[in-house]
């Protein structure tokens, strides 16, 4: 087998392994055919049923030990993380991807761990997911700059793998800062593995998501991530249920359909 072909039926692979994680599959399903053809991805549809009663926020996670108080906001956090070499992850990385978008942001996006562009760039969720994000975004109402978005990772795994936990225990506090630092009103926590890391708990995605849960104080909607959209299209509408509470949640109306 060419080398390109080996390559390209890894990521496809790797992407078939994560639909299953992130609809709550451990393993490979006995007999399971793996799709090595996946389908056109269509545009994002924004539709506008109506909006949900809002929701009281779940408090029966596990919650985390508040981190002591910081000073010097977001960029203290910043320049205490420096050119971090607490991971393995620093061997391999390009570029460090700690975040982006509003300090004051009432929104704040967490995604997993950066990829292939966004350690190529430093910027993260500038990929396909990225730009699928950033519609999704717009469809709420808001610009990329007016909300802020990061991951519970800030260096990219090797050939985008799972997080390990020692990755994941030096990381994190530095997420817990920037989240204390900026404050928003609500989290979207996006895939499995921000909404687990987040709220302390092995549910699935398919679970947690569609209703707040509570995060030291801040309330935090789990949907599924904008990758999993980009293979399972017709989980859109999902999403955006889950976006519509958020918006009734900040007191924000969608932009009029033009
Ligand atoms: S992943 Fe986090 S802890 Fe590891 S080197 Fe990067 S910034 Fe540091």
């Amino acid at each position: 087998m060419a080398t390109n072909e080996a390559l390209e039926l890894i990521a496809s692979l790797q992407g078939y392994l994560r639909d299953l994680r992130d609809t709550g599959v451990e393993g490979l399903p006995a007999g399971s055919v793996f799709p090595a053809v996946r389908g056109a991805v269509p545009s994002l549809q924004v539709e506008h049923p109506p909006v949900a009663a809002a929701e009281p926020l779940r408090t029966e996670s596990t919650i985390v030990p508040v981190p002591a108080v910081q000073v010097g906001g977001i960029d203290g956090v910043r320049q205490e993380l420096g050119d971090c070499r607490r991971c393995g992850l620093a061997a391999t990385r390009t570029n460090l991807v700690f975040g982006a978008g509003s300090s004051a942001a009432r929104l704040v996006f967490v995604g997993e761990a950066p990829g292939g562009d966004e350690d190529q760039q430093g910027i993260p969720f500038v990929g396909e997911a990225g730009q699928l994000l950033t519609k999704i975004i717009s469809a709420m109402g808001f610009r990329r700059d007016e909300i802020y978005i990061c991951n519970v990772l800030k260096c990219r795994p090797p050939q985008n793998r799972n997080p390990h936990p020692d990755e994941i225990q030096q990381c994190h506090p530095f997420l817990l800062r920037q989240l204390q630092a900026i404050g928003p009103e609500v989290i979207v926590a996006l895939g499995t593995f921000a909404a687990q890391t987040l709220l302390r708990t092995k549910e699935p995605i398919s679970k947690l998501r569609g209703v707040f849960h509570d995060y030291h104080g801040i309330a935090l909607m789990p949907t599924f991530h904008p990758a999993y959209l980009l293979r399972n299209a017709g989980m859109k509408r999902e999403v955006w249920e889950d976006m519509q509470k958020v918006m009734k949640r900040l007191g924000v109306e969608p932009p009029a359909k033009r």
